[in-house]
C-alpha cells in the first residue's frame, strides 16, 4: 500500500500557504470595503450659515459612534445613485454620508 503525498505534506509549507492567502483575502476585502462609499461628505462650503449651524446643531459627523445607527438605516435619508456619491437627508441640509450619524436619527421602520 502506498501513500500519496497531498498538497498539506509539508505542514509548514501548507500553514505558510494558507497565512498568504488569508493575508490577501483581507486585503481584497479591505479594499472592497473603503471602496463602498465617498471619501467625505462634510464639505459645508456651499451652504449658508443658517445650514451650516443646522448641521452643527444637529452634530451631524461623516462617521457615527452609534452602533448600529448611521443615515444609511435612518428614514430621513434619502440614498444617492451611485455607491460612492454622498446622500441626501431630509432634514439636515448638505450632503450626508452612508455611515453618518446626527441627533435627529429616526430608524427605519
Ligand atoms: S436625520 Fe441625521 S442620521 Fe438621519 S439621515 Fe439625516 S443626517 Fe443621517
Amino acid at each position: 500500500m502506498t501513500k500519496t503525498k497531498s498538497a498539506f505534506a509539508d505542514g509548514s509549507l501548507s500553514r505558510r500557504s494558507l497565512l498568504v492567502r488569508g493575508a490577501s483575502l483581507v486585503g481584497i476585502l479591505g479594499v472592497s470595503a473603503c471602496q463602498k462609499g465617498p471619501a467625505f461628505c462634510n464639505d459645508t462650503s456651499g451652504l449658508s450659515s443658517d445650514q451650516q449651524n443646522t448641521r452643527a446643531t444637529l452634530g451631524y459627523e461623516d462617521s457615527s459612534d452609534q452602533p448600529g445607527k448611521n443615515c444609511a438605516k435612518c428614514s430621513q435619508y434619502l440614498a444617492p445613485p451611485k455607491m460612492d456619491q454622498c446622500g441626501k437627508c431630509k432634514v439636515l441640509p448638505g450632503a450626508v454620508h452612508p455611515n453618518g450619524y446626527c441627533r435627529a436619527f429616526t430608524p427605519k421602520a
